[in-house]
């Protein structure tokens, strides 16, 4: 008989943070919800079923004895395969909760849980009270890393609001305050995981997608009453599809035109099809318009129209060229965040919608002519993480306005950066070392050489 190792006095936590950590970087995990069930289909060894499905697959009354234990999940591990089973009860009427659960269950499989301490199943009758306590923080520390990672919420708008983790994370609003209540708590442990995960996590951060994530969770609620108070974070306007994430804009700040407020506000798309009227059917998709890199006194970080950062440094316009460096409404006047293009609440231009339309079409894979010796590259999907950790880690601001709006791609060692101007290039030529310092620090990227284009645009 295997010799049972002794399971710890105390939860180890930071091992518990580290296991989830290694499973979101090795699995590539890049937005919000994390999904535990597309978690458990990603290991062909670990097998999930339904306690009432398998009640009529095996005709057991009650199998796993989750009904007379009350436990709303089971794992165990099979005899002869090795497989992992997780049971868990569907009858458990809360999305939320089953998520919950199903990453509190994959917990045990990592922390190593059922083949350390029992050679079958993790219950009660085994363990002793203490024991069995102990693993199950452990595996609640795990699904709480798991589903709301600290390296992650820890940088995103909502990090002080347990309703918004709530949204993001697709958890209950008690989970969320717990969360938060163990975020708040000193934790001085370095994860080596936690660039990466910043690094895969980046663009759904940074270009809205999140959004898009608390929208649909919120939306999901529609029509009860708890509704209106979940969607005032992230409605959608029906002209320009922009996110408008402040509750009590009355006007979208991409396009101008009026945006019901929550109370008022329909989170469905309207599909009518042929002869047949579908109705309502599904949530609105948003848009993420660009927005203008900030500084910290809310103050333009580099001059846009001139793509250096000299020239606007601790000044009230650019030097260069005139532009201002804060945003205001143009009919009140008032101070307003340099993302947008109309106040939100009159509906007037603001001065920073004239340099917005100024700015030429970023940089992408379609609209950069990619010359034949790149064929073979594909284009780096962590680059935008790459540049802002050029600016913002490194702190290297001139050579971050350089290359802003720039696009990279790369056949493993080889990467060619494509810019705007010959200005840009210069720069960026200038600085290869801090480039591939960056990547190779931040990015684990296996990039040793750098060459830099001038995106030539399409010509039909
Ligand atoms: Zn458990
Ligand atoms: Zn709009
Ligand atoms: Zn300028
Ligand atoms: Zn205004």
């Amino acid at each position: 008989m295997q010799k049972r190792a002794e399971i710890p006095s105390k939860p180890r936590f930071s091992l518990a943070t580290k296991k989830a950590y290694e499973l979101l970087a090795e699995l590539e995990i890049c937005e919000f919800p994390v999904d535990p069930r597309k978690i458990i289909r990603h290991f062909p060894s670990w097998h999930l079923k339904g306690w009432l499905e398998l009640q009529v697959n095996t005709g057991e009354t009650d199998p796993l004895n989750l009904n007379s234990e009350k436990a709303e999940a089971k794992t165990v591990k099979l005899r002869g395969s090795g497989d992992y089973l997780i049971v868990y009860d569907e009858r458990v009427d809360n999305i939320q909760r089953i998520r919950w659960t199903l990453a509190h269950e994959i917990g045990h499989i990592v922390m190593g849980h059922l083949v350390q301490y029992d050679a079958t199943a993790l219950n009660r009758r085994g363990l002793t009270q203490d024991e069995y306590g102990v693993l199950e923080v452990e595996a609640h520390c795990f699904a709480s890393d798991l589903l709301a990672p600290k390296t992650i919420i820890r940088r995103f708008d909502f990090q002080n609001d347990p309703q918004g983790i709530a949204l993001v994370c697709d958890i209950s609003k008690d989970a969320a305050e717990r969360r938060l209540k163990e975020l708040k708590r000193m934790d001085f442990g370095y994860y080596p995981t936690e660039n990466r995960i910043l690094r895969n996590f980046y663009n759904h951060l940074s270009n809205g997608g999140f959004y898009q994530v608390v929208h649909n969770t919120a939306c999901r609620f529609y029509p009860s009453v708890i509704y209106e108070d979940l969607c005032k974070y992230s409605r959608v306007c029906r002209q320009c599809n922009s996110f408008v994430t402040d509750e009590e804009s009355k006007h979208c700040t991409a396009c101008g035109s009026k945006i019901p407020l929550p109370h008022l506000y329909m989170p469905l798309k309207n599909i009518s099809g042929g002869v047949f009227n579908i109705g309502w059917s599904f949530y609105l998709e948003g848009n993420h318009y660009y927005e203008m890199p900030m500084g910290k006194k809310g103050r333009l970080d580099f001059c846009p129209i001139c793509r250096d950062a000299e020239s606007i440094k601790d000044k009230d316009i650019c030097e260069g060229c005139g532009t201002p460096t804060v945003n205001r409404c143009t009919g009140e006047g008032k101070e307003l965040s340099h993302a947008y293009r109309y106040c939100p609440d009159c509906g007037a231009e603001t001065t920073f919608k004239a340099i917005y339309d100024t700015l030429p079409e970023r940089l992408n894979a379609e609209n950069v002519q990619i010359p034949d010796c790149f064929e073979d590259y594909i284009e780096c999907d962590y680059w935008q993480f790459i540049v802002m950790t050029i600016g913002y880690w490194a702190k290297e601001l001139s050579l971050y306005a350089a290359m802003e709006d720039s696009i990279a791609f790369y056949d493993y060692e080889d990467m060619v950066i494509f810019v705007r101007s010959n200005k840009e290039a210069d720069c960026v030529h200038k600085s290869k070392e801090t480039i591939l310092t960056c990547l190779a620090k931040y990015g684990e990227s296996p990039v040793k050489n750098i060459s830099v284009v001038v995106a030539e645009k399409w010509t039909i």
